[in-house]
């Protein structure tokens, strides 16, 4: 198997001088400076050095054989079988060699799925915080999108697990479920989703009967991915229990009983999907199937929501590496496809097309890591990031989600027609992108959550705004009449935020006004990051990304006004240049009218 991945990852490699490269061969990890610096911001420099070499295999990986791994997978998908040979109605899915090469790479070699719940993955005695685990997820998904899904799944099934469930449940299932030996992992599922709604998820009809220690579950679940997992966590409603979210218990549903056989559920078909190929989704019909209760009954939404909300994080972080993979190759097309005599990336609108994908890709990455960074000092006990978390988590998901599926698509098209075939990888990243902003929430959905809920209800935004005047009064090496721009529109989009949630009449306003909070955090961001950046390596080319978010996508701008050509043509000479960009340099073009 090796060796057949290997000589098909040749064909590759010696590419016709006529057509552009792609990326195969890169190290995804080597070629991302602003991941490396955002990293040495985040984490402790122990763990950063720790981890940097492991990353620097990830990327490696990512950039060669993973990706060819991913190519072969996406087009040899999982296949359901009713029966094994002797006649027995077992059900098995089967998969192709390359995608069980991903799965010992992502949980085998480096347990992305268990470094935040078990000490000593690759070599470090403790649990790693979420912002060094999503730098995985993040070089990972380059390669392979699919698999993000059961990675992220398994990683939250232990967490609730370990949050919400009895001893005797860990002592059975937490072991599997965080395991690195692929003789003993035991894969994750979350089964939510029911015909009649998976955003309405008060309406599902599946039923637990009480049993002695155990329930046994009837219904149907209508998206189940990693359909073969062999822990599922799912909801479902215990007999008698009032409707609507109150009423939902969540269950753990083991795929093999204690004896040997499988539990009582079928696999009815496998999802013919647009992407995500390589990864089973099926539909599953509970046939009185044995499931534990875990923690309160009552609660059984509420425990979900919490591995719902890692997993809108997951999304993001997922999304922003397809849209980095993505950028890699509009980036390597640009630099060597050769148009009417020049390069691409010297013509003024291939220029800008570049940064309508660069930026994008930026902007989600330090969202990412702030949404990471809050989630692990809301774990550490701090109120104030748990409030932070609130409200970053479904804006990242809303928006990052969404920019992700414009980004592959331009930049698809900045390999011309043959970025639409399938050889290469921009039409698998561009159907795979599709996915983000509808598993876990719809886009409607998450933007309802960021303003109804995580405004509307918990006040969520004034942590938000607190966190981002205390960054813009850290970053004092940039100009103060940059910061104090950005303060009064953190103070405007932050207003707005509020009015949408004030009243029921503004609802279709949310999706606005989450993206305004998002962008304008995401500049905040930028800026504070370009400060930190500039005093370890002397390069500001951060904070030109935190002026471009006003540029491009804060300004309605009267659409018959020239754009500022000259200023961003400087602005792109210096993104898309080698060498670092110094301070003084940077402040005019920032602080432009
Ligand atoms: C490939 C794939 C894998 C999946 N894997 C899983 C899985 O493993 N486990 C799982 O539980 N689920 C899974 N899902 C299901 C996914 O989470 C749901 O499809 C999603 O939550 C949307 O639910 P729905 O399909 O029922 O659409 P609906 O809820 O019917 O939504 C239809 C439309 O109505 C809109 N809408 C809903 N409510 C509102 C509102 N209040 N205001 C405005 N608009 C609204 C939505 O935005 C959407 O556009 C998967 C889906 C896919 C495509």
């Amino acid at each position: 198997m090796h060796e057949l991945i290997k000589q098909d990852g040749a064909r590759y490699a010696s590419q016709s001088g006529l057509l552009a490269p792609d990326t195969t061969g890169m190290n995804f990890y080597r070629a991302d400076p602003s991941l490396t610096d955002l990293l040495r911001i985040h984490l402790a420099d122990t763990l950063f050095r720790h981890i940097e070499p492991h990353l620097d295999r990830l990327g490696e990986l990512a950039g060669g054989h993973l990706d060819e791994c991913a190519r072969l997978a996406d087009r040899h998908v999982p296949v359901l079988h009713q029966r094994d040979k002797f006649g027995h109605d077992v059900q098995s899915i089967e998969y192709h060699p390359a995608y069980r090469e991903l799965e010992r790479a992502a949980f085998g070699e480096f347990g992305i799925h268990a470094m935040s719940i078990r000490k000593g993955i690759l070599g470090w005695p403790d649990k790693y915080p979420v912002v060094a685990k999503h730098a995985f997820t993040f070089l990972f998904n380059q390669a392979e999108f699919g698999l993000g899904c059961p990675i992220n799944v398994t990683d939250g099934c232990a967490k609730l697990l370990s949050n919400f469930g009895s001893e005797e449940l860990k002592a059975k299932y937490l072991d599997g479920l965080t395991q690195t030996d692929m003789t003993r992992l035991t894969q994750g599922g979350q089964f939510m989703t029911e015909k009649e709604g998976g955003s309405d998820v008060g309406t599902l009809t599946t039923t637990a009967l009480q049993e002695g220690d155990h329930w046994r579950l009837f219904g149907e679940k209508w998206f189940c991915s990693n359909a073969d997992a062999k822990v599922v966590m799912l909801l479902a409603r215990p007999q008698g229990a009032p409707p609507g979210t109150g009423g939902v218990g969540l269950f753990l549903m083991p795929r093999f009983l204690d004896d040997g056989s499988q539990n009582h559920y079928r696999i009815v078909r496998l999802k013919d999907k647009l992407g995500t190929r390589s990864m089973a989704s099926g539909e599953i019909k509970l046939e009185g199937a044995i499931a534990y209760a875990v923690g309160r009954l009552d609660r059984g939404f509420v425990q979900m929501a919490e591995m719902v909300n890692s997993s809108r994080l997951s999304n993001g972080v997922k999304s922003t590496a397809l849209m980095r993979r993505a950028c890699h190759d509009a980036v390597t097309v640009a630099k060597n496809r050769v148009v009417f005599g020049s390069r691409i990336v010297d013509l003024p609108l291939g220029r800008r097309q570049l940064m309508k994908i660069m930026l994008p890709t930026e902007q989600a990455l330090s969202m990412s890591f702030l949404t990471a960074d809050a989630l692990d000092r809301a774990e550490a006990g701090s109120q104030d990031a748990a409030a932070l978390l609130r409200i970053l988590t479904p804006t990242l998901k809303f928006r990052a989600t969404r920019d992700a599926r414009k980004v592959c698509g331009d930049a698809l098209e900045m390999r011309g027609g043959i970025g639409y075939i399938e050889e290469f990888a921009t039409a698998r990243l561009l159907r795979d992108a599709h996915l983000g902003s509808i598993w876990e929430g719809t886009g409607n959905i998450v933007a309802l959550d960021a303003l109804k809920r995580a405004v509307g209800r918990h006040g969520a935004e004034s942590a938000l705004a607190a966190d981002l005047h205390v960054r813009l009064d850290e970053a004092t090496a940039t100009p103060q009449a940059w910061r104090d721009r950005l303060r009064g529109l953190t103070d405007r989009a932050v207003g707005f935020a509020r009015e949408v949630a004030a009243h029921a009449d503004n609802e279709a306003d949310a999706r606005r006004a989450t993206s305004l909070l998002y962008h304008v955090a995401s500049a905040v961001a930028l800026c504070w990051e370009g400060a930190r950046i500039n005093e370890m390596r002397a390069d500001a080319r951060r904070l030109l990304f935190s002026r471009l978010v006003l540029d491009h996508r804060l300004s309605s701008g009267d659409p018959f006004r020239l754009t500022e050509n000259a200023r961003q043509g400087a602005i792109a000479s210096l993104l898309l240049g080698e060498r670092p960009a110094r301070l003084a340099e940077v402040g005019e073009l920032l602080l432009a009218a």
